[in-house]
């Protein structure tokens, strides 16, 4: 008999977690990848998108090059979870499930900090960041924020990259000194666990005049004055607004009676719901981890080996360590990297390597070598 496993979400997690299962079960498999969306893109893309570095269309990575043996892909939309029967509800199907994994990512609650949606834009939805290619050339002078309106949220690095990014964005139209860059964080230093790449990316706001705001969220914004009001209620008036929103937890698993405080709890060993047979994987969970793909990508490796010592009739032996490695944007056409324990004791530690040329190419081999392995290309 063939293993059925329901992998919710084609991310970065569920890629991932369902390349390794095709790979070393085969034929013992029979796996139903469901997404909604037709394409896959890597989050840092967003950036090639919103700076007009890339075309929308060259970031994008159709699921349908997607042929791996025992796996069908389906796009279809989730409308509910049963957790207790692994039965899983799209808007044309229903699944049953032998083993059952939810890898549906973060989403974004644009209601949550008032005036967001209507004066104001955001770069972590793919439209968002297509929206900004468009109005970024009409940003000629005056103040530009990046502002986080919430915690968790998506790649802690992100909004330092956008403001650094934006500073050379600025440079080379030659309107830098005539915009000012503000950095908005709820945060004390840019990556609290590795004060190196905190310093570093410190030294760079104030090598290029961006001023950074720790210790802060927008928690509204009053789009008829163009002012946001900080979570102190001091104000600051911006003339462009970059958000990144609150993020929550896809609307069919806040349903689905999984969450608590929010997201899925998980055995942080290895990946397990507290439904038997079902994992959850990346960041829908409240795992430890920051929200990134790396960390995503480290649990699937995990919740695949139990899934496969367990169809065995086994224990499988590996832990999550709760490491990975991140690559920052300093902008100049270099790329800094921190490599990340969030597990180890006392606290999370993280190790830093200075931005150089060198790594764009450690970072470029990192997304190519991912499309080859989970889609052939
Ligand atoms: C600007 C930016 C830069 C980033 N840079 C990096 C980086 O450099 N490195 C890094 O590691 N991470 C980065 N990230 C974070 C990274 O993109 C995410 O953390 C990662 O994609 C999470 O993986 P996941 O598998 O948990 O979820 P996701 O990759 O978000 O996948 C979830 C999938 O579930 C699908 N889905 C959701 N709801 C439904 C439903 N109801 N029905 C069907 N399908 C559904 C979605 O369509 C999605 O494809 C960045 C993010 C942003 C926004």
């Amino acid at each position: 008999m063939k293993l059925r496993v329901v992998v919710l979400g084609a991310g970065f997690g569920g890629l991932e977690l369902t390349t390794i299962l095709s790979e070393k079960m085969g034929d013992r498999l029979d796996l139903t990848l469901i997404d909604q969306n037709d394409t896959f893109f890597f989050g840092y893309s967003k950036f090639d998108v919103m700076f007009g570095r890339k075309p929308a269309d060259a970031v994008k990575i159709s699921y349908s090059s997607m042929v791996k043996p025992g796996v069908k892909f389906r796009k279809e939309t989730i409308t509910h979870i049963d957790p207790v029967l692994k039965v899983i509800t799209t808007k044309n199907e229903k699944y049953e499930a032998d083993v059952l994994v939810v890898a549906l990512g973060a989403d974004y609650d644009m209601n949550a900090t008032p005036g967001l949606a209507e004066g104001a834009n955001q770069f972590y939805t793919f439209k968002g960041a297509e929206e900004l290619r468009e109005i970024l050339p009409g940003f000629t002078k005056g103040r530009a924020i990046i502002g986080v309106c919430s915690a968790p949220f998506k790649c802690p690095p992100a909004p330092s990259e956008c403001a650094l990014l934006m500073h050379d964005y600025l440079t080379r139209r030659g309107i830098r000194e005539a915009c000012e860059i503000s950095l908005v964080m709820p945060f004390g230093s840019p990556i609290p666990p590795s004060p190196d790449s905190s310093k570093a990316l410190i030294k760079a706001f104030a090598e290029r005049n961006i001023n950074f705001i720790p210790n802060r969220k927008v928690s509204s914004i009053d789009s008829s004055k163009k002012v946001a009001i900080l979570d102190d209620g001091s104000t600051m008036p911006f003339d462009l607004f970059l958000g990144v929103p609150k993020h929550v937890a896809p609307e069919v698993v806040l349903k689905s009676g999984m969450t608590e405080k929010g997201w899925i709890p998980v055995d942080k060993k290895n990946l397990k719901t507290k439904y038997p047979g079902v994992y959850a994987i990346g960041d829908v969970t409240s795992v430890g981890t920051p929200k990134a793909g790396v960390f995503a990508e480290g649990a699937a490796k995990i919740a695949a080996d139990s899934i496969m010592a367990e169809a065995n009739g086994d224990q499988s032996s590996s832990i999550y360590s709760g490491a990975g490695t991140c690559y920052i944007e300093f902008g100049g056409g270099k790329i800094g990297r921190v490599d990340v324990d969030f597990f180890s004791a006392p606290h999370p530690f993280g190790s830093h390597t200075d931005a150089s040329k060198a790594l764009v190419a450690e970072k470029e081999h990192f997304g190519t070598s991912r499309k080859a392995r989970w889609f052939g290309l």
